[in-house]
């Protein structure tokens, strides 16, 4: 179908819930992507932070497609061995040591906001339900996900929002302190925030809130479905920042673009989840795990994560060298290959002009550009990306002077 045609059907038949870019995507290659009229393009958006391999990867593609002829699915009323193969991949190399699996980062934040509920109600009874999240994070679309979610942008329209969420300015360790009662069941906040603009958590802050929630029984839960799979350097983002959670959910990476998501807890906490308590069809099923197995082998085989590193501070450097040139961009931020750009200008615009020189770029909010490009991306493809950005930042200005003329 040529692109106009796919525009048109999308036009027609789909709910227009996405603004997209003019494209239509076929196929793609380690960290490139081909439209419809075969023009390349190189991906710095990376599935929004789940193409973790790149595009093609042969251990994934091998993967799926030997699972896929082997089983698929067959429910939860069943074991399979990919699922369990997959827990303890995860339970072996993180602080967890149970799982459940879901289908997406909303699912795994779902099952973490209903762990923590029932967790207080069982050991601290009915009155202790209030999870604390920040202003500004992002935790999904599902109506309790978008109640967790800081913003009132996800929200508008959608009340009655879920009770039993109050909101807090991110690196405050101040503001949970007076928020904090006896009410509070669990802290809930992204080591990073992605959605919200690239804002890394202080070590210091995570600190604080750590001593705070061992002292006083409450849950502290790390969203890693963004900054988790190897996105900043090490395969969750809490290893780099000195503190371990109760509750950690993943999701974007963990499948290398199958679906799937996962909600780890430590034993203490899991133990609430009996037999009927929660439950997915799809959750953990053969193909998805299938996948995130082979996506887990492939980040602890260490390669890729030794490159992830690296590429990270390359482009890191990149970034900040281009800050240093430009007015436009007033700040640099980020952990690894989840990078944010904070410009003077309508990001949006820089997007689109990206995209036109062959280069996939996302915004965050009115002014920030992300990168969350594959763990594979190249040194050469970091410049592509650098020289793109120079050349729309010198173009802006050339053609200011020229409307001042
Ligand atoms: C993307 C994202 C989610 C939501 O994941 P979905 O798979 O879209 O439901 C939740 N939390 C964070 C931090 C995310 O980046």
């Amino acid at each position: 179908m040529p692109t106009e045609e796919v525009k048109d059907g999308a036009a027609r038949c789909l709910m227009q819930t996405y603004a997209r870019q003019p494209i239509s995507i076929v196929r793609g290659l380690g960290s490139k992507v081909y439209d419809m009229e075969g023009r390349e393009y190189v991906d710095f958006v990376g599935g929004i932070a789940v193409n973790i391999l790149g595009h093609g990867h042969p251990d994934l593609v091998q993967a799926i497609q030997r699972q896929a002829a082997q089983l698929i699915h067959v429910s939860n009323l069943y074991y399979t061995e990919p699922q369990v193969k997959l827990a303890q991949t995860l339970v072996d190399h993180s602080f967890a040591d149970k799982v459940f699996f879901c289908n997406s980062g909303a699912e795994a934040n779902e099952a973490a906001i209903k762990l923590a509920r029932r967790y207080n109600h069982e050991k601290h009874g009915a009155g202790r339900y209030e999870i604390i999240t920040m202003k500004n994070s992002f935790h999904g679309r599902t109506l309790a996900t978008i109640a967790a979610t800081g913003q009132e942008k996800v929200q508008k329209g959608f009340e009655p929002l879920m009770p039993g969420f109050a909101y807090v300015p991110f690196n405050d360790f101040g503001a949970i302190e007076s928020m904090v009662s006896e009410k509070t069941a669990a802290i809930m906040l992204e080591p990073i925030q992605g959605e919200g603009g690239v804002h890394v958590a202080d070590r210091e802050y995570l600190k604080n809130l750590r001593e705070l929630c061992t002292q006083k029984d409450i849950l502290l839960i790390f969203d890693e479905v963004q900054t988790g799979m190897g996105r900043t350097g090490t395969l969750f983002a809490y290893e780099q920042l000195g503190v371990e959670p109760d509750i950690m959910t993943l999701a974007k990476g963990l499948g290398g673009g199958m679906p799937i998501g996962a909600c780890l807890a430590k034993e203490s906490v899991a133990v609430v989840f009996t037999p009927g308590t929660h439950a997915s069809t799809f959750g953990g099923n053969p193909l998805a795990c299938a996948a995130a197995l082979a996506v887990c082998r492939v980040l602890l085989e260490g390669r890729v994560l030794d490159h992830a590193k690296r590429m990270g501070e390359y482009l890191a450097k990149g970034l900040a060298d281009c800050k240093d040139r430009h007015r436009v961009v007033r700040e640099v931020r980020g952990l690894g290959l989840l990078q944010g750009m904070e410009l003077d200008i309508d990001a949006k615009a820089v997007v689109a002009d990206c995209l036109i020189r062959g280069v996939l770029i996302n915004a965050t909010g009115e002014r920030v550009l992300r990168f969350v490009p594959p763990l594979v991306i190249t040194q050469h493809e970091i410049d592509r990306l650098i020289e793109t950005l120079t050349a729309i930042f010198n173009h802006r200005v050339m053609a200011e002077k020229d409307a001042h003329h």
